[in-house]
């Protein structure tokens, strides 16, 4: 049936009252369904919805009342200000993870030419960014997972850097690249504890790969397994940045003083709440 913009919001918000956001969450799927922007929506409440754009609405809605995240039902989520393809192959991208890529254009200027990898890129958000940010960059993006490398590799043709990015099936815990390649590596890891992930929400584990999220007991086998890789794979003096667990900056850096004396002393980056985000390491 036929309806108007305003009326058919006012039933998906209800609809949706035991998700995070219902309204929002109402309006974005309607816009995808229309086919325009949330503001335009939102500006003409009277508009008329054909019955068929409701039908669709409703269908997307129902979706959404599961748990089932947006961006999945959308297939799309911003990272930087860039828009990237997401499907369950890969986790969603995470305000969190634009930290690392803040931090790399601290370290080089635009017209810098590196060489870098990216490790468990998932969507690619990390290497494409960078890709996109700094046109004289090339890059190499492993991931263990085909269907996100599939993910990735879509979301670098889509902003036209395919063509200075290898990507690479492989799992990063192992060793993957010859000595003294790359002048950068990133990381956004699995650093999830088994005990958090138990804890997380169904939007999280029921719909996210939990290949992704979880590393073990306390959040850190990913990244024990990867720094001896890490320092073998780069070039003296390259960096090493990676995204840690809110809490996980101490113990990581005992990790890395500990056992990886071919790291420079270690920096954890954090956040404007105080919250550990990333670690910043330089290869002796
Ligand atoms: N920040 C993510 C979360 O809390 C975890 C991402 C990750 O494990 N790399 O869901």
């Amino acid at each position: 049936m036929a309806s108007s913009v305003r009326i058919v919001l006012q039933e998906g918000e209800a609809l949706l009252h035991g998700v995070d956001s219902p309204r929002l969450s109402a309006e974005l799927l309607l816009a995808e369904v229309v086919g325009c922007s949330r503001l335009s929506l939102v500006v003409d409440y009277s508009r008329q919805l054909s019955s068929a754009e409701c039908e669709q609405f409703r269908q997307l809605v129902s979706r959404r009342a599961t748990g089932e995240p947006l961006a999945y039902i959308i297939g799309m989520k911003e990272f930087y200000g860039l828009d990237f393809q997401v499907t369950p192959d890969v986790l969603i991208p995470r305000p969190e993870t634009e930290h690392i890529v803040e931090e790399i254009e601290r370290l080089y200027d635009k017209d810098k030419p590196f060489h870098y990898a990216d490790l468990g890129t998932g969507s690619g958000i990390l290497a494409v960014t960078v890709a996109v940010l700094f046109p004289k960059a090339t890059g190499v993006a492993a991931d263990i997972s085909r269907g996100a490398l599939h993910v990735a590799s879509s979301n670098a043709v889509r902003h036209d850097v395919a063509n200075r990015l290898d990507f690479l099936l492989g799992d990063f815990t192992t060793r993957l690249f010859d000595e003294e390649v790359f002048d950068l590596i990133l990381s956004n890891p699995p650093y999830v504890t088994e005990a958090e992930y138990d804890a997380a929400s169904h939007e999280v584990t029921g719909f996210e790969p939990v290949g992704a999220l979880v590393s073990g007991v306390d959040g850190l086998d990913h990244v024990r397994a990867m720094l001896g890789h890490v320092l073998h794979a780069l070039k003296p003096g390259g960096y090493f940045l990676m995204e840690i667990g809110c809490d996980q900056g101490r113990e990581v850096e005992k990790i890395l003083t500990d056992q990886f004396p071919g790291f420079e002393p270690v920096v954890v980056k954090r956040d404007i709440a105080g919250l550990d985000r990333v670690l910043f390491a330089r290869k002796k």
